[in-house]
């Protein structure tokens, strides 16, 4: 897991090989600014006691208050939690968000705890962390296998400790507890306006473009109903047990009524020949745009050389591996970066965030409409700063976002030169 870090750390040199920055930006970069590690005591339901192990990381904060999710998953360390915080921290500098980057993880498997068991370790979370976080210092929200109602319980355990309501310390809660319309399929939604905005740089049209969705929870279904509704054609679509294809187009809505009803993607309904297929072999089937949309390092150097689509487009945080992006773009494919491509979802997280500060709540088609605004001008940036230095998409959104942490940097003045 230090090769995350290292790895992630890597992307941030060779962005600093195309623009001048102070190395006094990139020394502040090169580590974390602060990490509480905690156990967490928590009573099981058959009266004993469990420890579990947790971490918050607030990776930088020179744009704002740092803001990550918290990761529940039994393989979660420290290293990955320090790359999770350093990707969020130059994710919403891409995006423009007044946010620095965090991260927080729990090391359990949450599927085997009971409901009530879930809720005491989320409580148990907060009380470790309360100094650590805070709506003006470090705001959490959900990330794998943490949900709105965690969210919802972490926000009701933080007003409880500072003794009065506090729901922008959390974002993702549920829209009872000052969520916000519209975080639902803001990460697919975002993935897609970046798409449709550079349809014409890309050189494609919606209805003669083929598009593989690998993973069909939040984030893939949203993102194929949008594209399937303007008119691009779904061939293949993938959940962790089954991966279907139909060359003549699926209808994302059928299959996931399908998917409700029976559990599986198997024998999904289809107009034509339905080919099943393991998740390795969709990833390589003929299409134009494929989307990764589930796990890390599902395209490796292993399977690089025999992906057809022409775009990728990162839905997933770290979908491919640096080798595998390295095989992509000599090959001359455009690969749409992690930290433009699912930035909607913090950036409906930032807009959770202002209401809650406002106490003034915004109709859905506002968020939509906010959501367009921002990301649509730094999809193109990214794009003309990639065709300016004739790099790939990914070195030039972090060219982008370190010309902004740069210029905070400085901006913030000399006071860092002489406290040490
Ligand atoms: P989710 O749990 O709702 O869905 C994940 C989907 O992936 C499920 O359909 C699951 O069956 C499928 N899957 C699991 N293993 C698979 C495998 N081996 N092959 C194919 N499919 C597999 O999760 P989500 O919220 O949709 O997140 C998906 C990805 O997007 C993750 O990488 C996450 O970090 C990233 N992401 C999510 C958000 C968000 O707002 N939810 C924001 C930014 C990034």
């Amino acid at each position: 897991m230090t090769a995350l870090f290292t790895e992630a750390k890597r992307r941030l040199r060779e962005a600093a090989t195309h623009i001048a920055v102070d190395p006094d930006v990139l020394e502040k970069l090169k580590y974390p600014k602060e990490t509480l590690a905690a156990s967490l005591l928590v009573r099981m339901d058959d009266g004993s006691r469990h420890s579990f192990k947790a971490w918050r990381c607030r990776y930088d904060d020179t744009l704002g208050p740092t803001k990550g999710g918290i990761r529940f998953h039994p393989h979660v360390r420290l290293e990955e939690v320090m790359a999770l915080g350093f990707w969020m921290t130059f994710k919403c500098a891409v995006v423009n968000l007044p946010f620095g980057g965090a991260k927080g993880g729990v090391a359990v498997d949450a599927s085997k705890l009971s409901k009530s068991e879930l809720e005491r370790l989320s409580r148990a979370y907060v009380k470790a962390f309360h100094n650590f976080i805070g709506p003006e210092r470090d705001i959490p929200a959900p990330d794998m296998y943490t949900n709105a109602m965690v969210m919802g319980w972490m926000a009701d355990e933080y007003s409880a400790i500072v003794d009065h309501p506090s729901p922008a310390v959390i974002t993702g809660k549920p829209l009872e507890l000052g969520g916000s319309e519209g975080r639902a399929d803001a990460t697919g939604r975002g993935g897609y306006l970046v798409i449709r905005h550079l349809e014409k740089e890309f050189e494609i049209e919606p209805d003669k473009t083929r598009v593989i969705i690998q993973g069909f929870g939040n984030v893939g279904f949203h993102c194929a109903c949008l594209m399937h509704a303007d008119g691009y054609k779904i061939v293949g679509i993938s959940d962790s047990k089954t991966a279907i294809y139909n060359a003549e187009g699926l209808d994302p809505h059928a299959i996931h009524g399908h998917k409700l009803s029976t559990g599986s993607l198997s024998n999904a309904p289809s107009n034509g020949t339905l080919c099943e297929m393991s998740n390795a072999e969709l990833l390589l089937e003929k299409c134009d745009i494929l989307i990764p949309a589930a796990l890390e390092n599902q395209i490796t150097e292993n399977n690089a050389n025999h992906v057809q689509a022409r775009i990728i487009c990162e839905l997933a945080n770290g979908p491919m591996t640096s080798a595998a992006d390295k095989i992509l773009c000599q090959k001359g494919k455009i690969v749409i970066p992690d930290i433009l491509a699912n930035a909607g979802g913090v950036i409906v997280s930032y807009f959770e965030w202002v209401q809650n500060k406002a106490g003034y709540y915004w109709p859905l088609a506002d968020v939509h409409s906010k959501l367009r605004e921002r990301i649509e001008p730094e999809a193109r940036t990214i794009w003309e700063i990639s065709m300016e230095k004739n790099i790939d998409m990914r070195t030039a959104a972090y060219v982008h976002a370190l010309r902004r942490l740069s210029k905070a940097v400085t901006a913030h003045g000399t006071k860092a030169f002489f406290s040490s």
